[in-house]
This record gives C-alpha cells, sequence and structure tokens, in this order.
C-alpha cells in the first residue's frame, strides 16, 4: 500500500516534459505519457508527409503564408476566408480541428470544444479522428484533452484533414494564449 503511494509520488509521469503526448486520466484526472502506438505513430507520419506536401502546394497558389494577408471564419456556414494583401479572397469549408495553449502545452480536441466554439457546420475533421480512435483504440484521438508541443499539433490536425479529405492546414492565433488548428478543404477565389 505505502509502495504504491510512493510509487505514486514519485512518478514524473505527470510532468510534460515537452515531448511527445500526455493524456489526461480519467482515473486519476492527472496526465500520463500516451502508450507507444506505432500504427498510431504510421498513421501521423503519412498524413504528415501527405499534408506538409499539399498544404504547401495551396499555401503557394493562394498566397496565404507569408504574404500579409488576413484570415476569417464564418462558423455557423464552416467557411474559412483568406483576405490577400491586394484586397483578393479566397474561402473553403474548414474544420476546427483543435485549440491549443502555447504556455501549458494543452490541447482540447475540436469535438471537446464548448457548443460556442465548435458548430456542426466545422466539426467533421475533429469527429472523424475520435471515430478512428474509438475504432482503433487509440486514446491520444478519444481523450479530450492532451499535453502536447505544437509539432504533435500539427500531427493531430495533419491526420484530422486527411481522414476529412482535407488537403490543407492552417493555425491562427485566436488571443493571447491560445491557437486553433483548422483542416480546410481546396480554397476557390470569390468572384
Ligand atoms: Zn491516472
Amino acid at each position: 500500500m505505502f509502495g504504491w503511494f510512493k510509487k505514486k509520488n514519485n512518478s514524473t509521469s505527470d510532468t510534460y516534459d515537452g515531448e511527445g503526448i500526455f493524456i489526461k486520466c480519467e482515473g486519476c484526472e492527472n496526465y500520463h505519457r500516451a502508450p507507444d502506438l506505432p500504427d498510431f505513430d504510421d498513421a501521423l507520419k503519412a498524413a504528415c508527409a501527405q499534408l506538409s506536401e499539399s498544404s504547401q502546394r495551396l499555401y503557394e497558389t493562394f498566397k496565404i503564408r507569408g504574404h500579409d494577408g488576413r484570415w476569417n471564419v464564418l462558423p455557423e456556414e464552416g467557411t474559412f476566408y483568406f483576405t490577400n494583401s491586394d484586397g483578393r479572397r479566397c474561402f473553403a469549408d474548414f474544420s476546427l480541428v483543435g485549440s491549443w495553449i502555447e504556455q501549458t502545452h494543452s490541447w482540447m480536441w475540436g469535438w471537446g470544444l464548448p457548443d460556442t466554439h465548435i458548430t456542426d457546420a466545422n466539426r467533421k475533421a475533429p469527429d472523424l479522428a475520435r471515430a478512428k480512435g474509438i475504432e482503433n483504440d487509440w486514446p491520444c484521438l478519444t481523450t479530450a484533452m492532451l499535453l502536447l508541443n505544437d509539432h504533435e499539433a500539427w500531427h493531430l490536425t495533419e491526420y484530422a484533414a486527411s481522414l476529412a479529405q482535407y488537403p490543407m492546414v492552417y493555425r491562427a492565433k485566436v488571443n493571447e494564449k491560445a491557437w486553433s488548428f483548422f483542416a480546410i478543404d481546396t480554397p476557390v477565389w470569390e468572384t
């Protein structure tokens, strides 16, 4: 009995060290390192390769990154807008995959966000990720709150995007602390 308590108190697994993914435990409410699941890692790696390439291509085509553009969303319609510095605008369907706070490394899956943050129109990608997690018993996809670094946040977003067959990922700072990670369909120019 004392041994159990000792082990628990000495456990370092509740302190996120900035590497990998930690899962919020339903039992003790602490965060524990996610189990090693090679199939899950392979799925993320494949999505990363695919989405990095297709995102880059679309950023260039629609001048989305590093071109002084602006973004905004209509969550009720599930539409994402990019406005270029020259005023030209493109738009696309999107999903809000998750919300991430840099300082605390806290990730919240879109499907776990309150209704004020996520709508039926923009939860397709995170919902598909959750369903895949249930199917394969991958807890990183079925636990609403995780601890992870920005690299892992991109990976989860890329994987959710691949499931929704959205070719682009994007992140945007929404306030002082939080980033939103998006999966976005192929944009079209506004006419
Ligand atoms: Zn626990």
